[in-house]
Order: structure tokens, then sequence, then C-alpha cells
């Protein structure tokens, strides 16, 4: 049959997950917490269905959330996003990325992506018609080549999409960063999607720069957020995005006839749980405590570690142990040694260092140090 996406197949996330699986090894691949989230947080949703909050939610999500997302924005990163008319809820940071370039790019448009990306980008592009147009990071430091990321921009650029911190090299953008972004759109009329999933996870006293912070992006960003990764609960699939209210009704066209709600109870419980910024604040420390024992356990391994500055992946260079392709490699991690994780390639890598494999180290302390002593074996 015909297909409007030759060349993709099933998600890496997907295929590691089910290798793990069929193996049973510690999966340390698809990013997501093997613990449960806070009992409160569990309580107010039952609560919330108990109280009748189990049919449509407002089409642009419940007003309480939008209003407490607004609140922390504003005290976070000193930008005010009206919440009647610049935020809207949806089913997680994917579903409002592949929205917003579903309301905005059609046939031809380029949209620049820095790569490695996070795997539902391209994809979303291509299935609407756009082209994706690549700007590689250093293979070293995963910084972006500025310079590079200017030449790239043509009469056709209609988007770019950024991710800090970034999915899957743990690196973050600084604040020269985000002015050199912002200087390059300058006389421009470029929509940036700015993918902010992991704000809340920034370690050794690094500060999260989100695009709401700088007035010449935040006039033409969408800030994408998930509740998922802040509150431990991927599987309840939650997230908003915020941006400018002219952007944001175009948006809301397409978001109405592709999800039209997210679910009522679980935003009613995310609009209390969210007006205690302890809830958030304190994951910072959380995930550093965890990257810190996982490095420790491979402080005897072959692996060479590329420093993590945010999120909870840590990428690492297996080079010392095999020179195979990293996906041959990933393989036989799960097969021999039990252990599961993500190969870069997963992240569209063609034509760079292959050698390095993502683990996720949202996990319980024992499972980190279990899988720090199987990875020092090798
Ligand atoms: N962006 C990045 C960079 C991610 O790692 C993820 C991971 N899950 C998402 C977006 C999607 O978030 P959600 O689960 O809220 O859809
Ligand atoms: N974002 C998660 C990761 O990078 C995966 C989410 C998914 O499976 N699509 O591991």
């Amino acid at each position: 049959i015909f297909s409007k996406l030759p060349k993709v197949k099933t998600t890496i996330f997907t295929t590691m997950g089910q290798l793990a699986q069929k193996h049973s090894a510690i999966n340390l691949s698809q990013g997501f917490p093997n613990f449960e989230p806070d009992q409160n947080l569990i309580n107010l949703v039952t609560q919330a269905m108990n109280q009748g909050y189990n049919q449509y939610a407002p089409m642009t999500g419940v007003l309480e959330l939008r209003e407490e997302i607004s609140k922390k924005i504003e005290q976070l990163y000193g930008r005010h996003y009206n919440p009647e008319n610049e935020i809207t809820i949806t089913i997680g940071a994917t579903q409002a990325i592949f929205t917003i370039i579903t309301a905005f790019i059609g046939h031809g448009d380029e949209v620049i992506v820095i790569k490695p990306a996070y795997d539902c980008y391209e994809p979303a592009i291509e299935v609407n018609g756009g082209i994706p147009v690549f700007v590689q990071l250093n293979n070293s430091d995963f910084k972006v080549d500025w310079e590079e990321f200017r030449s790239k921009i043509t009469s056709k650029t209609k988007m770019v999409i950024i991710n800090t911190p970034h999915n899957p090299s743990g690196t973050i953008f600084s604040t020269e960063d985000m002015l050199q972004l912002q200087q390059s759109l300058e006389k421009t009329d470029i929509i940036v999607i700015s993918d902010e999933v992991y704000e809340h996870i920034v370690f050794d006293g690094l500060e999260h720069e989100s695009a709401s912070k700088f007035d010449g992006l935040a006039s033409r960003t969408f800030v994408c957020g998930s509740f998922g990764k802040t509150f431990h609960i991927t599987g309840w699939k939650m997230g908003y995005c915020a941006g400018p209210a002219e952007l944001m009704h175009e948006f809301r066209k397409t978001h109405q006839f592709n999800v039209f709600s997210a679910d009522h109870a679980v935003q009613k419980a995310l609009a209390t749980y969210l007006k205690e910024p302890k809830h958030y604040l304190s994951l910072n420390k959380f995930y550093q405590d965890k990257r810190d024992l996982f490095l420790s356990g491979l402080s005897n391994s072959r692996f060479k570690i590329h420093p993590c500055q945010g999120t909870y992946f840590q990428l690492v260079d297996f080079s010392a142990i095999t020179l195979e392709p990293d996906d041959v490699f990933a393989e036989r991690l799960v097969k021999e040694y039990q252990i599961a994780s993500i190969p870069i390639s997963g992240f569209n890598t063609k034509g760079i260092d292959k050698h390095l494999v993502r683990f996720c180290f949202a996990k319980t302390n024992e499972t980190l140090v279990k899988a720090t002593s199987i990875l020092c074996k090798l």
C-alpha cells in the first residue's frame, strides 16, 4: 500500500522495551521511572473521579490547571502567559509537538531539527509534507555550531525545533545558546518549538534556560512541557504547550479535531498538586543523586562517560569495550548481560560517531547498583 512514511520503522523505545522483556533484562532503555508516583497525587485523581470529573474536559484544558501552569512559568521564568488563550493542555508533550507541526507545516516547508534528535520530530514533519533540515551537534561536547545553524536558514524555513535539556545527550542550552538562537531568527517569521520536558531535571546548580525567558523567542515560540517526567507519571500522558495568543489560536483549530481534550480527572488532580512548588523543585536533587549513584557505579567500568547536565539519561561511549555498531552492541547487551539501553542511532545519527548508548537512570537505587555492577563486567 501507499505509505506516507516509507522509511519509518517501529520506534526504538518499543523495540528495546520488547527485547528487554523477552530477556528479562534490567530495563534502562525507554525513559520512565520504575518506582511509583506520590500516593497523594494518585489519591487526588481518584478523588476527582469520585467527585464526578469523568466526562470530557474543556477542549483547551481545565482552566484551574492552566492557571497553575501560568503561575509556575511566571515565577520561574518571568513571562506571563494568559491561561485563557495562551496555554493548552495536551496528551503528553508528544501530542503538543505533533499538533503544532500539523497546524503550521505543509508541503515543502523546511523545519530545522538539531540532531541527535528525539524520534518523534522527523516523522511528524514528514507526514505533513514538510522537509526536516538537520543541524548536527558537535560530536564531542554536543554543542550547536551557530554559524552552521544560520547557514541552514532559507526562505522556506518555517520552523525550528530545539530541546533543552537535551535527550539523549543530557546537555543544556546556555544563555549564550539562547541568545544565538534569538539573534539568528531576528527578522524572520520562523516559529520555534521549544521542547522543555526535562526543565525540572537540571544538575550541578545549572539553570534551565526556557525560551520563555527571552523576548525575541517567546513571541514566536511554543514551549512544551510534560507532567510525565516531572511527577513520575509517564503513563498518564499529560502535557501542555504555552505560546503567544495568535499562535495558540491557530494551534487550537487543529487540537480540537485531533484529540479534542485530555483526561479530565488527571487535570483536576494536577491543578491541586501543582500548587505546591516543592513537588517540582525537589526534582533536581532527586535525579542528581541518582545520576551520581549511577556514575559512581560505572567509575570502574570501561565505559567513557559524557557529562550529563540534565534529563534522566546518561550517554556513554563503549568504544574501549568493542567497536561494533551501537545497535549491535545494544542488542548483545540485552541478550548476554540482561541490560537494556537505547543505541544512539535511534535518534537519527546517520553519519556520526556510533559507539554510544543511552542509559535511563530514573530507576530505584537498588536497580542502579545492580545494573552498574553488571556493566563493570564488560
Ligand atoms: N520530548 C522529549 C525530548 C522526550 O524525551 C519525551 C519523552 N517521553 C517527549 C518529548 C514526550 O513526552 P510525553 O511523554 O509527555 O509525550
Ligand atoms: N521519551 C522517552 C525516552 O526518550 C520515551 C517515550 C516513548 O517511548 N516514546 O526514552
